[in-house]
């Protein structure tokens, strides 16, 4: 691992921004001054060579679980059965016989999206009744410490249930008046049995303390279409549009034209987002649909090497990837718009500002070898920089970050 390159001032020369003509990019303050050929810089200033590699806004990622990962840890063979409340018992059954040392875990995963590529993250951080806020302290704490490199948005996840874990949406309420932004769920109807207890609990709680709301729908079919039915109304009547997301919603995947048809225009007008994970095993929501209509699409990691699941690696180029081979993306248009969820889509859904490569936006991008936008998703090569607030903190795959906590220290 190198050391950190920290500049006042950097000229990236030979870039091309979205595949386009070459230029020289010139940041300053962590924020891009300058795009043009032939740019001059002042003496001292850090100057790079991109190579002639296609120039992209940092990735985004809108779906992570930092505080399970294993990432780093011996391997775990995979032990959890298919269904959702078989996946849930055998996690707490595992914190209980070996509790992971949680700001460890969310910084080595951090450490790793940022190395791919990715400096924006919104992760839910379980909180129930035997962790309390063990994990959203955790996480915290990791967050502090990555705080000038990537950022971390929390949603409070409600993983085990609501209403069949009394004290659980007191903790909720507690983890947001502690710095969480966003409140989460988990198949209210499915999980708890109790769909409109879960969802009065955490809009209640959205509701009183202005946070965003994002929760987890697994369930399918007509079960899940009346909990998005429920969802809309409740961010319709407390003026949340904008600032709701479901995330999965398989059951979007699994109705009818005419169905379908009527939950876009019910997600668009509630100003309600779709957050996808591409899952292998799972009805995928009808993204270019969906998009096509003005709802806003997000994409995620989901977990990354956890108890849910052996694989993921937290890169978004390959996520655009998975997002194009599960809708039978092919052409290069449908490529580029994979790309662009990862990137413009879920950056707008996180309400990021100054987000782009035009002067005045945040330094934040990624330079990787490729001729065009579509060979780049087919391809996914290691991304050669990576650079947050015009500083270069991943190059050649590698993150170029200094250790910042004992766990996290190379051997
Ligand atoms: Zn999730």
């Amino acid at each position: 691992m190198s050391e950190a390159v920290i500049s006042p001032e950097l000229l990236l020369r030979n870039v091309r921004p979205m595949a386009g003509p070459a230029v020289d990019v010139l940041a300053e303050g962590g924020v891009i001054r300058r795009i043009g050929a032939g740019l001059a810089s002042s003496p001292g200033a850090l100057v790079v060579d991109g190579r002639g590699g296609i120039l992209l806004p940092a990735f985004v990622d809108a779906h992570m679980h930092l505080d399970k990962t294993f990432w780093g840890l011996p391997w775990r063979p995979h032990e959890a059965g298919p269904t959702t409340r078989e996946r849930i018992e055998n996690e707490r059954r595992l914190r209980r016989e070996q509790p992971l040392p949680i700001d460890a875990q969310a910084e080595r995963l951090a450490r790793q999206a940022v190395s791919r590529g990715t400096l924006h993250i919104r992760t839910h951080v379980d909180v129930d009744t035997e962790i309390g806020l063990r994990h959203v302290e955790g996480v915290m704490a990791a967050r502090r410490r990555l705080r000038d490199v990537v950022s971390i948005q929390v949603v409070a996840f409600p993983q085990s249930g609501v209403v069949t874990r009394p004290g659980t949406a007191d903790l909720l309420e507690r983890a947001v008046k502690d710095g969480a932004e966003l409140i989460g769920g988990v198949d209210p109807a499915g999980i708890d049995g109790d769909a409109r207890g879960q969802l009065d609990a955490i809009f209640g709680i959205a509701g009183r303390h202005g946070a965003g709301v994002d929760l987890h729908l697994h369930d399918p079919g007509e079960q899940g279409v009346e909990q998005i039915r429920m969802i809309a109304e409740r961010t319709r009547a407390l003026g949340l549009g904008g600032r709701v997301a479901i995330s999965h919603a398989f059951c979007l995947g699994m109705v009818d034209e005419s169905e379908a048809a009527r939950l876009v225009d019910l997600l668009r007008e509630a100003r309600i987002a779709i957050v996808t994970t591409a899952p292998g095993d799972r009805p995928m929501p009808p993204v270019p649909r969906l998009r096509a209509a003005g709802v806003a699409v997000g994409a995620g990691s989901d977990g990354v090497r956890d108890a849910w699941t052996p694989f993921g690696n937290a890169d978004m180029l390959e996520r655009a990837m998975l997002i194009a081979f599960r809708n039978g993306f092919r052409a290069d248009p449908l490529l580029h718009d994979a790309l662009d969820i990862v990137t413009r889509g879920n950056a707008a859904l996180l309400g990021l500002r100054r987000y782009g490569l035009e002067p005045g936006d945040r330094a934040d991008f990624v330079v990787a070898p490729a001729e065009t936008l579509g060979e780049l998703v087919a391809m996914r090569p290691p991304r050669a920089l990576v650079i947050s607030g015009g500083r270069i903190v991943a190059r050649d795959g590698e993150c170029a970050l200094p250790p910042s906590s004992p766990f996290t220290q190379e051997p």
